[in-house]
């Protein structure tokens, strides 16, 4: 094999929670070839696999007894004349930010400074700041780890939603995305809506609104946010929950200062996951080494040494606790091994 088979690995430098989990075995893939070779490994080795980007929105709650491919696929093209840009799934997601206004295309600023691979963000169909991965998104390939062939998705194949797609229910642990293709625009359309980034506008009607924006996105996410590379964390732990209109009703009547949001579907209403933890006093809360960020209520973070079990253990205190005082169950953003 001419990639390199790594065995007993700690995996605590392969995701952002930086918990020392132990990894049987662990490749890195940089092509089909060596996906191949290392799925033929497993195989023959009679071992689970799991797919991993940077480790961004994944919790290794103990040690993973089989083998953990991380996704390597590098490159970038921008095809002009169809207007797209093909990128490769193991390309880092705020490099490809920068990339995009570097050549004078817009979109992709509100999400800047999330981390992770280009090949997790339609997984979770990533989103900050009024904007998702979905808006500019054309088709992607992905192999098909069972049939060894790719296939391509376009966006309803997808099915994505808030936080979520078909690569996170039916398809998890089935495919490995290899390449994504976007549609970005050529001229700014500025995303202003959210509060933080009201005085984004420079005001004179150029361009450099999208700039603008990407520096009070990276600005107001580095003030809110734990650096994970200082605080092991991988953002929010927990989704905005999405109820019923009755429910929403009910539970206002009891809470009437709960902020509640419109969905797609007018049945049903989104409602603030980090009111819900707040309210239960999530922040004060820790289980050995873990505990929730002092400035924000759904960043569980590695504080001092915790393992996954302690960091899993104390997010399912937080959920039951948010059941009992409101009857709502809390589910998970990140991918939980
Ligand atoms: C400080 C911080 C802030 C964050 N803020 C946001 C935010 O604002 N919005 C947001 O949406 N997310 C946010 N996240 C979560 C995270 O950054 C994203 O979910 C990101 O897309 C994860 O990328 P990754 O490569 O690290 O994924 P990983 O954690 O490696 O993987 C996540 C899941 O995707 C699967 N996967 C990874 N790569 C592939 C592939 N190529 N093919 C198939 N499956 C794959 C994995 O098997 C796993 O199930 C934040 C995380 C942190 C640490």
């Amino acid at each position: 094999m001419k990639f390199n088979l790594q065995k007993k690995v700690d995996l605590s430098r392969f995701h952002t929670f930086g918990t020392r989990q132990i990894a049987k075995y662990l490749i890195q893939v940089n092509d089909l070839e060596d996906l191949d070779s290392a799925l033929d490994f497993a195989l023959k080795a009679e071992v689970p696999f799991l797919i991993l980007g940077e480790g961004s929105n994944t919790l290794f709650k103990s040690d993973f007894s089989g083998l953990v491919i991380v996704v390597k696929f590098q490159g970038i093209v921008h095809d002009s004349s169809r207007g797209v840009l093909q990128v490769s799934s193991g390309e880092n997601w705020h490099r490809l930010v920068k990339y995009t206004l570097s050549q004078s295309l817009y979109g992709l600023e509100n999400l800047a400074l999330i981390p992770g691979s280009v090949g997790a963000a339609p997984v979770q169909n990533i989103g900050a700041y009024g904007v998702e991965f979905k808006d500019f998104f054309c088709s992607l390939s992905a192999y098909d780890l069972e049939k060894r062939q790719l296939i391509e998705f376009d966006q309803s194949e997808c099915q994505f939603g808030y936080r979520d797609s078909f690569f996170k229910r039916e398809g998890l642990g089935k495919f490995l995305i290899t390449k994504i293709c976007l549609k970005l625009y050529e001229e700014p359309r500025p995303v202003l809506d959210y509060p933080d980034l009201n005085d984004a506008d420079p005001g004179d009607g150029s361009n450099n609104i999208s700039l603008e924006i990407y520096k009070k996105v990276c600005e107001v996410r580095r003030k809110k946010l734990p650096d994970p590379g200082t605080l092991g964390n991988a953002g929010s732990y927990f989704k905005n929950p999405i109820i019923s209109l009755t429910d929403f009703s009910a539970i206002k009547k009891k809470h009437p200062e709960l902020p509640g949001f419109k969905t797609e579907n007018p049945e049903k209403m989104k409602i603030s996951a980090a009111w819900l933890t707040d309210f239960v006093g999530a922040k004060r809360k820790r289980n050995a080494g873990a505990a929730v960020y002092k400035d924000h209520s759904l960043v569980l973070v590695n504080e001092d040494n915790a393992n996954g079990l302690d960091i899993y253990l104390l997010g399912q205190e937080i959920k039951s606790e948010v059941y009992n005082e409101f009857g709502v169950r809390l589910s998970e953003e990140v991918q939980i091994i």
